[in-house]
């Protein structure tokens, strides 16, 4: 049986850094995969473009139990410091949307980077691991290429989500075996099954105020054939569910502005007047108008305005989209019990977590793959 210094299990954005990491201190390193190629989440992530960290990664982006467990490894491992590796591996990048950073040239660039910096690591490929027994100071893991061995393991198994790439609960049934709580999952940086609009507005996306909870959500929203979606819908699915209020006309006071009309060209179209704000066909279902506007009770105004700017989906009837189309899971391994400094168990020495496994759950924006190369680093680096 080979005998490994570290097994990573994963080869996903986590487990590379991890390997990266663990390899430059000299560290005889295996990372075990069930897939054929490592990284399959990162090449297809960002649309192909990889958008691979933010600017403003911090706690108050993530999502989770204990949100600030992120806060170590993140002051540690910073965009920045992202961005220097990209600028080190001569990869190119576009700033999006102030400091959302995506691949210039594609998410390969970032794969080729990735397994580059492995270099020295034994990759075992296409060898799902069933099982990781620990016996006398070392762990045994079992795949179907057969059995290795390692004084340390990490595992970076990634969530459920978006099964098409090759995704298992391996890393949630490891982490019980050794006395870790799994907070339920659920999908997340989803779109929400509705039917608050009708069908034939599918395809019309604008600019949106979503409010959840305590947060407010302003980003460009999307109606599907099934419900709504786009990303101010995807990052509502992150936060804790609540209640979710849809502004679709955030930057006026739209019953002032159908007040105001009212009396001064009673004879426009209140679809005309709304049509200034947001597509046309949906100016017309949001009014349904049979009259001009001078025709309408203040009472009616308001009841239009209400229909364009609180259209609300109760917390216990929203329905995510599904794992299959899911960016990420909420949920995972609890960090209760996991060191934020080292992503080593406390409650197994040499048994460490990194990534998605974990209860953490970043925004829209690039920083799932921040959360991932972070704590995998510093996984690497301790284990
Ligand atoms: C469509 C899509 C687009 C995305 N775009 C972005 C983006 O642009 N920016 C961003 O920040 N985030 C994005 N994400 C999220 C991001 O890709 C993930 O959060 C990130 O890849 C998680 O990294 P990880 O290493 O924890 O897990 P993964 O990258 O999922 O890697 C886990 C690895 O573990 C392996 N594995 C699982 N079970 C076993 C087993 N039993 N045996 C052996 N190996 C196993 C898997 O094969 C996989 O290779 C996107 C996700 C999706 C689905």
């Amino acid at each position: 049986m080979t005998k490994y210094d570290v097994i990573i299990i994963g080869a996903g954005a986590a487990g590379l850094a991890a390997a990266a990491a663990a390899v430059s201190r000299a560290r005889r390193v295996a990372i075990i995969d069930m897939g054929e190629s490592p990284a399959r989440k990162v090449a297809i992530s960002g649309g192909g473009r990889c958008n691979f960290t933010n600017a403003a990664a911090a706690a108050n982006r993530y999502f989770g139990k204990n949100p600030d467990f992120v806060r170590s490894a993140i002051s540690r491992i910073t965009p920045y410091d992202i961005l220097a590796w990209a600028q080190h591996h001569n990869i190119k990048w576009v700033e999006k949307s102030s400091g959302q950073y995506f691949a210039a040239n594609g998410a390969d660039s970032i794969v080729n980077a990735l397994i580059n910096d492995a270099h020295g690591t034994d990759f075992i490929m296409n060898a799902p691991v069933s099982d990781v027994k620990y016996n006398d100071g070392k762990f045994f893991i079992k795949t179907m290429r057969g059995e290795f061995c390692a004084k340390s393991v990490i595992v970076a198994t990634g969530g459920v989500s978006f099964p098409a790439v090759g995704v298992s609960d391996i890393g949630y049934k490891i982490a019980k075996q050794f006395g870790h709580k799994i907070i339920p999952v659920r999908p997340a940086l989803c779109a929400i099954k509705t039917n608050i609009f009708p069908d034939d507005l599918a395809g019309i996306s604008f600019d949106a105020e979503i409010k959840i909870g305590n947060e407010v959500i302003r980003d460009s929203m999307l109606i599907t054939h099934f419900g709504i979606g786009g990303p101010a819908v995807y990052r509502a699915t992150v936060r804790n569910l609540d209640d979710v209020h849809i502004n679709i006309i955030p930057d006026a006071d739209i019953y002032e502005t159908l007040r105001k009309a009212k009396t001064t060209n009673g004879r426009r179209s209140i679809s005309t007047i709304l049509s200034e704000y947001i597509p046309t066909r949906i100016a017309k279902w949001i009014c349904n108008e049979q009259k001009n506007i001078a025709d309408y009770k203040d009472s009616e105004l308001r009841a239009i305005s209400g229909k364009a700017t609180n259209i609300v989906i109760p917390k216990c009837e929203i329905k995510l989209h599904s794992m299959q189309s899911a960016e990420v899971v909420r949920g995972g391994v609890d960090t209760d019990m996991i060191s934020s400094k080292t992503m080593e168990s406390k409650l197994q020495p040499g048994l460490f977590f990194a990534g998605e496994v974990l209860d953490i759950a970043g925004d829209l924006g690039g920083f799932n793959l921040h959360w991932a190369w972070a704590s995998g680093r510093i996984a690497g680096e301790n284990a």
